[in-house]
């Protein structure tokens, strides 16, 4: 065990998740690579789980952090005016599609779903909300409660009345021999039926994550959130789209992942920053408008972070990365497909730069963590760094920064293929 390793052991939660069986110290980063404290390096293909949503040391981004930081204020307090968060919060209001849209900043996702489960809380007066299954929306005591993902539910009490959704067990033995017509249909009624026996008074709203990041990247069939939102409106129930893997263009087809539906509320961090802590909530002014006292948060939408926000988001619509995430995850999904036919690999899926390899087990074709983990560990060795997720463990996940160019996302591509070839053949180091 190296010596940082045994310290961060000695007096950081045992709880807290590392990777690798020897632990990565990163020393710098360049384009999309990172080099190690050995001297290592490496082509990411995970972006710090979509944080790095440009890469590293990008020179707009800098720029615009020192010269906040050269006007002599990092921060003062939220409760004078910040012309940055000013600008930020038109710009992610527009895009949002939202109508009449209201924009607050936190400095991370769980924040941000917090601020969205207390706006809808308080504007429907029930603590009833609705999940789905497998999601995961933070690690605060109200995102605790509507994460459904087991293996990242740190609490089993709640603040609120949680109910779980279908969404992504399409292959579960009730629903696989369904079309996916028939799997919404059932989606569909069982939202109906819970809706009709609601264990509170009413339901606050429904939050849902468009494809579940820590859950795999598993994904709804396209046109399930859009059938949902079409039986919560009859009832006003509002729907929270948890964007916080998902959006500015990662899924490349649209530039939230939720698609042509809009939500009455869009959750947003990580990549926003490229590396600086933000995160927020947009949402339509009655909801935003509606709390019943003052509020504010420290830091959420301070003045660095917004420098940072603003260079971020400027530079994703000024270099239209979401079609270069189309375009790249399509070439790196053809690569990955014919993967299926390995006796270990269960799946491959994805949409733009967010893609997925499920690992099983080739005896019983059970999910298996430890494929996944020998997959991890012989990428790492093989100069790539990929993600891991799913309920069981047992899916790789890939989300390279959104600025990869199209030799990377060959290059890792390849690596990726090797190395699940290698595991499978039971060759890997
Ligand atoms: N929602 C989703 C979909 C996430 O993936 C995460 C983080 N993995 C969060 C919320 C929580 O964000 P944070 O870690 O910034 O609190």
């Amino acid at each position: 065990m190296s010596e940082l390793l045994a310290r961060h052991r000695a007096v950081m939660p045992s709880w807290l998740s590392l990777y690798y069986e020897s632990p990565l110290e990163l020393s710098s980063g360049e384009g999309r690579r990172l080099t190690d404290a050995d001297g290592n390096t490496y082509l990411d293909f995970f972006g710090g789980i979509v944080t790095n949503i440009l890469g590293y040391d990008v020179a707009e981004v800098r720029e615009a952090v020192e010269r906040q930081l050269s006007s002599g204020i990092v921060h003062t307090s939220t409760m004078y005016l910040l012309r940055g968060q000013v600008e930020l919060a038109e710009k992610i209001a527009r895009l949002s599609g939202i109508p009449d849209a209201k924009v607050f900043f936190t400095n991370s996702g769980t924040e941000a779903n917090e601020t969205a489960l207390l706006l809808a809380t308080a504007a429907r007066g029930t603590d009833q909300v609705l999940a789905l299954r497998n999601s995961y929306h933070g690690r605060s005591y109200g995102t605790v409660a509507i994460t459904g993902n087991r293996g990242w539910k740190n609490s089993s009490l709640s603040p609120l009345n949680v109910h779980y959704l279908h969404g992504t067990d399409r292959d579960a033995p009730a629903f696989r021999a369904m079309s996916d017509k028939e799997y919404i249909d059932a989606c569909v009624a069982d939202l109906r039926d819970v809706l009709a026996t609601a264990t509170a008074s009413d339901v606050a709203c429904m939050i849902a994550e468009p494809v579940q990041g820590v859950g795999g990247f598993a994904m709804p069939p396209a046109g399930l959130l859009a059938a949902y939102k079409e039986v919560l409106d009859e009832q006003g129930i509002p729907l929270i789209s948890d964007e916080v893997q998902t959006g500015w263009g990662r899924t490349g087809n649209s530039f939230w992942g939720i698609g042509d539906t809009t939500p009455d509320a869009l959750t947003f961090a990580k990549g926003l920053g490229n590396g600086f802590t933000v995160g927020g909530v947009v949402a339509r002014g009655d909801l935003m408008d509606g709390l019943p006292a003052k509020g504010l948060s420290t830091f959420g939408g301070n003045p660095v972070s917004m420098a940072a926000a603003n260079a971020t988001l400027d530079y994703i619509l000024d270099h239209d990365l979401q079609a270069n995430a189309a375009r790249l995850g399509a070439i790196v999904l053809e690569r990955l497909n014919p993967l299926t036919e390995l006796d270990t690999v269960s799946a491959v899926r994805g949409t733009g730069l967010m893609f997925a390899v499920a690992m099983a087990d080739p005896a019983t074709g059970a999910p298996s963590p430890a494929l996944a983990t020998a997959v991890l560990e012989e990428t790492r060795r093989r100069g790539l760094l990929v993600g891991k997720g799913g309920l069981n463990d047992n899916v790789l996940r890939m989300a390279p920064p959104m600025t990869l160019t199209e030799e990377e996302a060959r290059e890792g591509a390849e690596i990726l293929t090797d190395a699940l070839r290698a595991v499978d053949a039971g060759t890997g180091t």
